[in-house]
């Protein structure tokens, strides 16, 4: 079983999102990470469900650090009561710093921008890049088409390796953060061919 985690990354909308269950379940999700005194780092925003969740951390007397670009804070974007906001140059700088000074990640409903930032900590996964858990806040279903894809990703050999070891998918904060303690994470390499790189065998393993 993995270490309880510290700080965990959440990637979430911009947007509220056209239902009220997204915003009840960011509150849920930020009211859960402060009761367990897990520290939330996120894109900044003060916006949509970002902001929501940032609030609901706030409330209850936990740690939300953003992480934001000068060009989305001068767009007025950025959330001004945070314990801490880091402002950067650079979209990719921002990602890299959200995915440093935490010990996992979260995708809860959001757009094109939430999907990135899954898909690069997956991806960063089954490189070895780290061994952070990953998991998705399957909120009102959101996420049942993408997990389909997954597994037609599987099925046609285009993902290697186990989505249930790498990704864990949940729809309550409680069942996620449980079940992301217990990922066994990436095994083996990416690829469906013989040994292309030994290296980074050793990397994952
Ligand atoms: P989206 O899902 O397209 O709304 O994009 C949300 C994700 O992209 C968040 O996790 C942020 O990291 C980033 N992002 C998008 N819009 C903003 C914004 N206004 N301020 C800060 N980050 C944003």
């Amino acid at each position: 079983m993995k270490a309880l985690h510290q700080r965990i990354c959440v990637y979430c909308g911009s947007n509220p999102g056209a239902r009220p269950q997204y915003a009840t379940a960011a509150k849920a999700l930020g009211q859960t990470l402060a009761k367990k005194g897990i520290g939330l780092v996120y894109g900044g925003s003060g916006k949509g469900l970002m902001g929501i969740l940032a609030d609901s951390v706030l409330a209850e007397g936990g740690e939300a650090i953003g992480v934001i670009t000068h060009q989305l804070k001068e767009l007025g974007a950025s959330h001004e009561g945070l314990t801490e906001l880091k402002v950067v140059e650079t979209m990719h700088e921002r990602k890299a710093l959200m995915a440093e000074l935490s010990d996992g990640f979260i995708a809860m409903p959001g757009g094109i921008g939430t999907l990135e930032e899954l898909f690069e900590a997956l991806t960063w996964s089954q490189l070895g890049i780290h061994k952070k858990s990953c998991g998705l806040y399957n909120v009102e279903a959101y996420y049942a088409p993408l997990v389909t894809f997954l597994e037609t990703m599987q099925a046609e050999k285009f993902f290697k390796g186990e989505l249930s070891h790498m990704l864990a998918v949940e729809s309550t904060p409680e069942a996620l953060l449980d079940a992301m303690a217990h990922l066994k994470g990436a095994s083996g390499l990416k690829w469906f061919d013989e040994e292309p790189c030994l290296h980074l065998k050793e990397t994952i393993q």
